[in-house]
């Protein structure tokens, strides 16, 4: 069993190294995630990632580097073929299918819709045959890949993804005479409570419901990998921001903070799918008390939807105060989006000694102005100009 970190999720080095350290693979879906994973790894014991898009050029690299690669369509299956005729690779290389289960609560997030974008769509008129000849053909495609969704997918429909992509590995490997696919990676995707600090759903609820609706899933025949994101660390990240001021407009209190949309962009533009708690602290990070009042919790944006929380029943905020939002440490603030050019805040994380001593350390910069205006063409300031 591989567990790999979907590197998307918390694309910070550190982090991966982390990660890394404690035997986790990565999974990447693009060259700036596969440059992150490198750097993560140790020369005597390097990262191999797993990558699932890709150019020619990436491809070939990939293949280069001994990383699995699963293709996502019958067009990238032949760009493979080239490859593997041209050159010996180490890499494990499959298909990854679309099982068409359908969506969960967040249609953006489920990958398993019968329109999906991704892999191949195995109800599609023909597409199961053509999958298992595919397989037939090429005796080095000994993976199957598939991912249902993230978050917003329950549990059984999660299942019901791999249950497919299992049936389909045992159906080619009866059509081989032989183990031909050994290898299932069962993607991502357990989702995250954000309502409270409980985890739940837990791993072991989701192991025990494949154990009972897959069970040959687990009986040793098959090497599985996983991929999870953002259960895995969501709920060991949190952003603080200053409260700068407080007004009231239209009878709401507003309290204007630093943090909006650039580092909780999900929860700016789709707050309902997306809802993040707000805990309030004083400027001493005593938790606030006093009287409760509905209000909004804005962040700096120049654009009115730049909330964090609407009507939000919380200790009246002052200014100086601290806000913190919790369950942000995956697919949050290290997104940065750069409206307004807002820069890139400090990531900081810590290290717990043996004696229980906690030390803080730096994980990330904060962006600085200089690094915003090279960002923005600086070096090209006469580009437009004669
Ligand atoms: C995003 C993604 C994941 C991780 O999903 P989480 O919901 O963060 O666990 C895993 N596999 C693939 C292919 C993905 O695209």
């Amino acid at each position: 069993m591989l567990h790999a970190f979907a590197v998307k999720a918390a694309p910070l080095v550190p982090v991966l190294r982390l990660l890394h350290e404690a035997g986790l693979g990565a999974e990447v879906a693009s060259p700036g995630e596969l440059a992150l994973a490198r750097a993560a790894g140790r020369p005597a014991r390097p990262h191999r990632p797993r990558l699932p898009a890709k150019t020619p050029a990436e491809l070939r690299q990939a293949l280069a580097l001994g990383i699995a690669v699963n293709a996502d369509n019958l067009q990238e299956l032949a760009r493979l073929d080239a490859l593997v005729a041209s050159a010996p690779t180490a890499s494990p290389l499959g298909i990854r299918v679309n099982p068409q289960v359908g969506a969960g609560s967040i249609g953006a997030l489920s990958t398993a819709t019968a329109t999906s974008k991704f892999g191949v769509a195995l109800r599609d008129e023909g597409a199961r045959k053509t999958v298992v000849a595919a397989y037939l053909e090429r005796p080095w495609l000994t993976r199957l890949h598939t991912h249902t969704g993230s978050q917003g997918v329950p549990l059984a429909l999660m299942a019901e993804g791999v249950g497919e992509a299992y049936a389909l590995a045992e159906e080619i490997n009866r059509a081989a005479g032989r183990q031909q696919v050994d290898t299932l990676d069962i993607g991502g995707g357990l989702p995250v409570n954000f309502a409270s600090d409980e985890e739940t759903p837990t791993y072991a609820e989701y192991a025990r419901l494949l154990a009972d609706t897959v069970p040959g899933l687990l009986d040793g025949r098959y090497r599985l990998v996983t991929e999870f994101g953002r259960s895995l660390l969501a709920k060991h990240g949190l952003v603080l921001a200053r409260v700068e001021y407080t007004k009231t407009s239209g009878g709401r209190p507003i309290a204007l903070t630093h943090a909006g949309v650039q580092l909780a962009t999900r929860t700016v533009y789709a707050p309902e799918a997306w809802p993040l708690r707000v805990l309030a602290y004083d400027p001493e990070g005593r938790p606030r008390t006093g009287e409760v009042t509905v209000q909004d919790v804005a962040g700096p944006a120049c654009f009115a939807g730049d909330l964090l929380a609407r009507g939000r029943a919380l200790p009246s905020l002052r200014p100086g105060d601290v806000v913190a939002v919790p369950d942000t440490g995956a697919y949050c603030f290290a997104h940065h989006y750069a409206y307004n050019s807002l820069p890139r805040p400090a990531v900081h994380g810590f290290t717990v000694d043996r004696d229980g001593a906690v030390t803080f350390t730096t994980v990330r910069k904060a962006q600085t102005l200089d690094e915003i205006v090279a960002e923005a063409g600086g070096a090209h300031a006469d580009a437009l100009v004669r």
